[in-house]
């Protein structure tokens, strides 16, 4: 029979008492006989918590925690979840103790600590006591990481920035050249914004910038990263994805940005889009992989606008 103890939230550091001990000969010795010293001192948890603030990579710190727990309780594994996952834990045929972690009063995520035995009255409160010791760090892990997601994001539209475009187009550029697998970039910028802004005013002009990432996100995959570049222009980056599919994606896009209109307020306007392929090739740099897209974009607009243009060679 599995043992599933009910989440429950734990208390807060402020109001903790208990104390806790891991010290390296506990450690080394199996669990049935330190399973007894299952009392913890506040110095250990203390050295316990200094540990875990020694990092803000959220993997790290939940490894770092399972390195020095798993002995004490031998644990098969530590799963944890952040807030927003809808994930449940999947623990078939094993013991499991999970907690929700709440720090004065936010959401942490959850945590689950699973072995093949059940657990004991004492080990689970010795485990609430060591839990505590997450709660910061685990706390600084997520606001870091909020962080590190809101420098990636544009902030209007929701999507990558340029910032986070450098480096994405950079990594995929290996992953293709590793792997042999086609890359495509696209190019895209709205015709004629300038004269939307001055219309219908630069609130309008933002409202069509989501209308657009919208319109965009509903023709791609999950695997196409769309970026920002800059005011109204856009990159979409396809991997494995040659030029057919990438010609393809892009006349899609181009059509269901002509034939939606973009409703904002009391106005509805039709907008279009022009757009330039480049296709990676063997002597590519990430700057001349861009600027081809980026050529075949002008000659677009040269050429008329709300049309795609693959520029094979500078
Ligand atoms: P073209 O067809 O040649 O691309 O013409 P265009 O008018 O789209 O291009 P142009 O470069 O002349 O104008 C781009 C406009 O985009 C000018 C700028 O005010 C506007 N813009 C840039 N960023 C934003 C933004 O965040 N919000 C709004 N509303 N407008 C923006
Ligand atoms: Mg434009
Ligand atoms: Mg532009």
């Amino acid at each position: 029979m599995i043992n599933v103890v009910k989440k429950m939230a734990i208390p807060t550091l402020s109001i903790v008492k208990g104390s806790y001990s891991v010290d390296t000969d506990a450690q080394n010795k199996k669990v049935s006989k330190t399973i007894d010293n299952l009392n913890a001192d506040k110095q250990s948890l203390l050295e316990l918590s200094n540990k875990l603030h020694s990092t803000l990579d959220l993997n790290n710190l939940i490894t770092l925690f399972k390195l020095d727990v798993s002995p004490i309780l031998n644990l098969d594994d530590v799963y944890y979840q952040a807030p927003d996952s809808n994930e449940s834990f999947n623990v078939k045929g094993r013991h499991m103790v999970s907690y929700q972690l709440v720090l004065q009063k936010k959401n942490l995520g959850d945590i689950a600590l699973v072995r093949r035995t059940r657990f004991n009255t004492k080990e689970q409160k010795f485990i609430e006591k060591i839990l505590v010791a997450l709660l910061s760090p685990l706390n600084n892990a997520l606001d870091y990481q909020q962080a590190m997601s809101l420098a990636l994001r544009d902030p209007l539209t929701g999507i990558y920035n340029r910032f986070a475009m450098d480096s994405m187009v950079s990594r995929e550029i290996d992953l293709s050249q590793r792997n042999h697998a086609p890359l495509s970039m696209i190019a895209l910028d709205i015709d004629f914004f300038k004269k939307v802004n001055d219309t219908y005013g630069h609130a309008f002009g933002d409202c069509v910038l989501k209308h657009l990432t919208e319109c965009v996100k509903e023709c791609t995959r999950t695997t196409d990263a769309m970026f920002r570049y800059g005011g109204e222009e856009f990159n979409l980056l396809l991997n494995n994805t040659e030029l057919s599919g990438a010609l393809e994606l892009a006349e899609r896009i181009r059509q269901h940005i002509e034939e939606t209109p973009c409703v904002c307020n009391e106005h509805s306007i039709n907008i279009t889009a022009s757009m330039g392929i480049s296709v990676l090739n063997a002597n590519d740099t990430q700057a001349s992989f861009f600027k081809r897209a980026d050529e075949a974009l002008y000659q677009a607009k040269a050429a008329g606008r709300n049309q795609v243009i693959y520029q094979k060679s500078l």
